[in-house]
């Protein structure tokens, strides 16, 4: 089951516009709109559409430079970025280093423990059913094959053993994150939709202060100076 897009339709969701470029792009929009909780919570940041746009385009760059297939293209002004039209997988690929936000429902582990090995978890992707965990016999029975999911899941450790890196340089502990995927013409499997801290937890490595959207979910301060923050370690 992969999600074909409409020809010349825009698709509007709650952080991002996708809006048709030609037959194989689109442009991808950040909106400074920002939701938790399955849209209950809702606020806009001016900038935060830039700052996710610059720090995915980042993110992207530098996974491209390690073999990662993405569907990343180019900048395109401010807050948009040009990416390879794909059919997507309905799914969400979250990888966790450190226990935060919804493991700690499902293990008895205080936040902040780190684990041995990290963990992969899918998620269907669907706001009415709140997105909820499956694993690969779900999967299967969505017409997504083991072949298929194992190289969704590969990709998602490399590319958690690239940043998990990369931030750790920059003083930056990669928590944990959640990552889209999409097919391509050729029947590629390839890096789709954003990384930022939207989709990321990311705390500082001393103070353990976040540097992402838990900053408006739990109402830990300034977003945008948390984000100004993670970007400017980037730089
Ligand atoms: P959790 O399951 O703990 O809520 O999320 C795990 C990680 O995946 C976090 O970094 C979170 O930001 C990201 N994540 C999971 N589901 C979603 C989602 O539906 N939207 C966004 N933006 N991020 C998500």
């Amino acid at each position: 089951m992969v999600i074909m897009m409409k020809a010349m339709e825009i698709y509007e969701g709650k952080a991002k516009k996708m809006i048709p470029l030609d037959e194989r792009k689109f442009i991808m929009e950040f909106k400074d709109d920002a939701t938790a909780f399955n849209g209950e919570k809702k606020a806009q940041f001016k900038g935060k559409g830039w700052l996710n746009a610059q720090i995915s385009a980042k993110m992207f760059k530098i996974l491209e430079g390690n073999g990662i297939k993405t569907h990343f293209i180019g900048v395109a002004g401010d807050n948009r970025l040009i990416v390879e039209r794909l059919s997507m997988y309905p799914l969400e690929v979250v990888v966790r280093n450190i226990v935060a936000g919804s493991l700690k429902k499902r293990l008895p582990l205080p936040e902040g423990t780190e684990l041995q090995e990290p963990i992969v978890e899918l998620y269907y992707k669907d706001d009415a059913m709140g997105d909820p965990m499956i694993n690969h016999h779900h999967a299967k029975a969505l017409g997504i094959g083991e072949d298929e999911l194992r190289e969704m899941e590969s990709i998602a450790l490399r590319v958690n053993e690239i940043l998990k890196e990369y931030f750790r340089e920059r003083g930056v502990l990669l928590v944990d994150f959640k990552l889209e995927f999409g097919r391509n013409e050729r029947g590629e499997i390839i890096l789709a939709d954003e990384i930022s801290p939207d989709t990321c937890r990311f705390w500082d490595a001393k103070t353990k202060r976040s540097f992402d959207k838990d900053v408006f979910r739990f109402e830990k301060g300034d977003l945008i100076s948390a984000y100004r923050e993670l970007y400017r370690r980037l730089s």
